[in-house]
């Protein structure tokens, strides 16, 4: 939902659905996983799937009007500016079957929706294949959650959903290049994070980035930096040329194992914090670092042959951002974050990862 939410406020808003009716869960928090997810979790050792029982139960039980329709796709791709440019564009597996997992908890012994009068409407979409989407809607459930909703009505929502998800990433990136600007302007540094977008959640990111921001550090997210030809040539040019990349979007460099949106984001965007001076730090975060979440490999053996240290880490990305380290060492001016006294690194307890860039 975080980074397809406005997708979905587009397309129910095209089918008629006043936006004052579309409820979203709030943000994630020990209250809420206490009061509506308690004796509802399911068997996952995942953290922010586990966090979605207190979500569902919020809806369930939390309202002050009684919903109709809980809506939870099982989303199995995701629209990614790499798309096109890598193998696929795939969600977590864990949290594309999360709906028929946690729904688990809310059937065990009766079933909780039925009972409150709402219909579970949970269809699996293809959201990096749009022709499908229509069709996956309409037969998914939605077909018998609007009554007479037909395929038309439905194809043409879809496409007001991509235009709004389009036109809000277009304005972010527009936003980040703003701020991108300013930081070359006034020679300021800025942070990247480096995460998969459910990180946004404060329950689930803990406002960290938020914290960094409260210093003066403007902070860019990787899923919205700016993708403008001009900026990209500039970063990836010599490696396009050196026939290293075959686009400023290709990690096979780093990462030819380029199946999930997510991952192949965060490898992305250390590439980038490695070129782009104004990027001083980047802001890994990460929940458990699960399989899906730790993009081991070559970079690990790579940075051995090389003769540096790596400090235990074995990600690819890790690598990109020593990288750019290197090229700073070479030469090139990039304005400097002073995270740490006595190095370049930092990891703290809650999964969080800072390392100059
Ligand atoms: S990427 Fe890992 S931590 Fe994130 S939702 Fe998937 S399984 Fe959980």
């Amino acid at each position: 939902m975080w980074s397809t939410h406005q997708f979905w406020c587009g397309l129910f808003g095209a089918l008629g659905i006043d936006r004052r009716n579309l409820v979203f869960s709030g943000d994630t928090s020990e209250e809420q996983g206490r009061q509506f997810g308690k004796g509802r979790g399911t068997v996952d050792c995942c953290y922010p799937v586990k966090c979605i029982a207190g979500h569902y139960g919020e809806l369930v039980f939390g309202q002050r009007e009684k919903l109709d329709i809980v809506f939870s796709p099982m989303i199995y791709t995701v629209p990614s500016m790499l798309s096109g440019h890598v193998a696929r564009t795939l969600t977590c597996p864990r949290v594309m079957a999360a709906p028929e997992n946690i729904k688990g908890g809310f059937i065990k012994e009766r079933d909780v929706f039925a009972e409150q009068g709402i219909r579970y409407v949970t269809p699996f979409v293809s959201l990096d294949e749009p022709k499908l989407v229509a069709k996956q809607l309409f037969e998914g459930g939605l077909r018998e959650a609007i009554p007479g909703l037909t395929h038309a009505e439905m194809a043409r929502a879809v496409e007001e959903g991509f235009r709004a998800l389009r036109s809000f990433a277009e304005g972010l990136r527009k936003k980040s290049r703003e701020v991108l600007e300013w930081c070359a302007r006034e020679e300021r540094p800025c942070l990247l994070v480096l995460a998969r977008p459910y990180h946004m959640d404060p329950g689930i990111g803990h406002e960290i980035e938020g914290d960094l921001q409260a210093y003066g550090y403007p902070v860019l997210w990787t899923q919205y930096f700016p993708t403008d030809p001009d900026l990209l040539e500039w970063a990836f040019g010599e490696d396009l040329r050196a026939g290293i990349i075959k686009s400023p979007f290709d990690i096979h460099d780093v990462w030819p194992s380029s199946y999930s949106a997510n991952t192949n984001e965060i490898l992305w965007g250390a590439k980038v914090a490695a070129r782009i001076p104004w990027v001083a730090c980047v802001v890994r975060l990460s929940s458990y670092e699960c399989g899906m979440d730790q993009p081991p490999g070559p970079g690990l053996h790579q940075a051995r042959r090389l003769g540096e240290d790596p400090r235990g880490d074995d990600h690819a990305l890790s690598r990109e951002v020593r990288r750019g380290h290197h090229r700073e060492e070479e030469g090139r001016d990039a304005a400097r974050l002073p995270i740490a006294d006595d190095g370049n690194y930092v990891t703290t307890g809650s999964g969080l990862t800072i390392q100059q860039a």
